[in-house]
């Protein structure tokens, strides 16, 4: 039968991780459609979503474990998603932290440098966005997926 991922040569699959609210669903609507919307439905936990570029042969995954720069909590969750990423996917999986909603800047209650530091110790991708003026989005994800495309060509 017809497969979708049949008609691309690699096929890169994005997964976002976070705590619900932290604009898992709309980083991903940006990047993919350049759509953002205030009112869109929480999504607890996980989100996935394919984005396909033609390069090559083969499925490659990436993972986003994202934060909201405003709520310190979803910070501190990072810690808990990644221990769960780690115990369940490929040690050579490709990570990035995002802090997002970097436009709400007059409530920000997790600091760049301490975001920084945390992604040193883990050996994680860092990057602040917003999804909602799109700062820095089309970044993280050519970022993410370029770091990916080095390792597998
Ligand atoms: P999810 O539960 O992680 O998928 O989060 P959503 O994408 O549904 O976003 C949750 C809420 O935060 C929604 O009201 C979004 O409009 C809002 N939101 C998402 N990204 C941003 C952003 O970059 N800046 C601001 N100010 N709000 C955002």
């Amino acid at each position: 039968g017809y497969r979708p991922e049949d008609d691309y040569d690699y096929l890169f699959k994005l997964v976002l991780i976070g705590d619900s609210g932290v604009g898992k669903s709309n980083l991903l609507s940006r990047f993919t459609k350049n759509e953002f919307n205030l009112e869109s439905k929480s999504t607890i936990g996980v989100e996935f979503a394919t984005k396909s570029l033609s390069i090559d042969g083969k499925v490659i995954k990436a993972q986003l474990l994202v934060y909201d720069v405003t709520r310190h909590s979803t910070f501190e969750n990072v810690a808990r998603w990644l221990k769960e990423l780690r115990d369940h996917t490929d040690p050579n999986i490709v990570v990035m932290l995002i802090g997002n909603k970097s436009d709400l800047r007059h409530l920000v209650a997790v600091q760049t440098e301490d975001a920084k530091a945390f992604s040193e110790r883990e050996s994680l991708y860092f990057m602040e966005t917003s999804a909602l003026t799109a700062t820095n989005v089309e970044s993280a994800f050519t970022e993410v997926l370029s770091q990916i495309y080095k390792i597998v060509s």
